[in-house]
């Protein structure tokens, strides 16, 4: 069986409704949507070699399957530059998730590449009981949490789809290049919103997927969470 099988069999085994961040940027992996490279480390030690082994400066996340917005809880420290860092933020999120979720299993801690910022975008789907999962793209951030300035399609798309969800939001023009935003390579986040149409038709397990945010720059993009729920 492939890796990415075993990823939704394994979480459908032990009934949870959601994949672990890294379980789901494996699976973006294999479908080809670029990632901040990440380990699991299981105590401050191997977060630590973990680090160097990436290169600084990193992130720390939670890893719980009894966690899904990670942030809420204090589970998510950026911007760790040096060995000293990690370890207090290793400590500091244990014990922000152990006193904000006292039942929260803990499975480890993510060490991720922290990727430099830029334009921040979207791209998910969900899956509809009449239409099936539909694909939706927009500028991250407020243009998709205050103005709602998204796009739908249903899947699968094709490349020239693609290309009109992107071009069809009103905050395209910021995707051109705007004050100290570089443009953005729109190619690059064509190919995520196809490799996502793919992933999601090719595993009907997935309720809702998120790729939020997506670092877009001037060549190449790189999702930096990732979230897929389950059925
Ligand atoms: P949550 O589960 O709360 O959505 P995220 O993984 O999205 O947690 O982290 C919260 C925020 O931290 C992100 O929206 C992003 O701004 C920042 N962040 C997370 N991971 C990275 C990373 N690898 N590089 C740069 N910024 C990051
Ligand atoms: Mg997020």
């Amino acid at each position: 069986m492939n890796i990415v099988s075993e990823i939704f069999n394994n979480a459908k085994k032990e009934g949870r409704k959601f994949l672990l961040e890294s379980e789901a940027k494996t699976v973006c992996t294999k479908y080809g949507i670029q990632v901040t490279n990440f380990k699991v480390a299981k105590n401050e030690a191997e977060a630590v070699k973990f680090a160097e082994k990436i290169g600084y400066p990193v992130v720390l996340k939670i890893v719980s399957p009894d966690i899904i917005h990670k942030s809420d809880v204090g589970g998510v420290i950026i911007n760790l530059k040096n060995s000293k860092s990690v370890r207090n933020a290793y400590r500091q999120i244990v014990k922000n998730v152990r006193k904000r979720r006292t039942k929260a299993r803990i499975v480890g801690i993510l060490v991720q590449e922290m990727a430099p910022s830029s334009t921040e975008v979207i791209v998910g789907a969900i899956k509809d009981p009449q239409f099936g999962p539909a694909l939706m793209f927009g500028l991250g951030g407020i243009f998709v949490e205050v103005l709602k300035d998204v796009t739908f399609r249903v899947a699968p798309i094709m490349e020239d789809e693609a290309r009109e969800m992107i071009a069809e939001v009103k905050a395209y023009p910021l995707l051109k290049g705007y004050r100290n935003l570089p443009p953005a390579d729109i190619d690059a986040i064509v190919q995520i919103l196809l490799n996502t149409s793919k992933l999601v038709m090719e595993h009907q397990e997935i309720k809702e997927i998120d790729l939020n945010p997506i670092m877009v720059y001037e060549k190449g993009a790189k999702t930096v969470d990732a979230r897929i729920i389950l059925e």
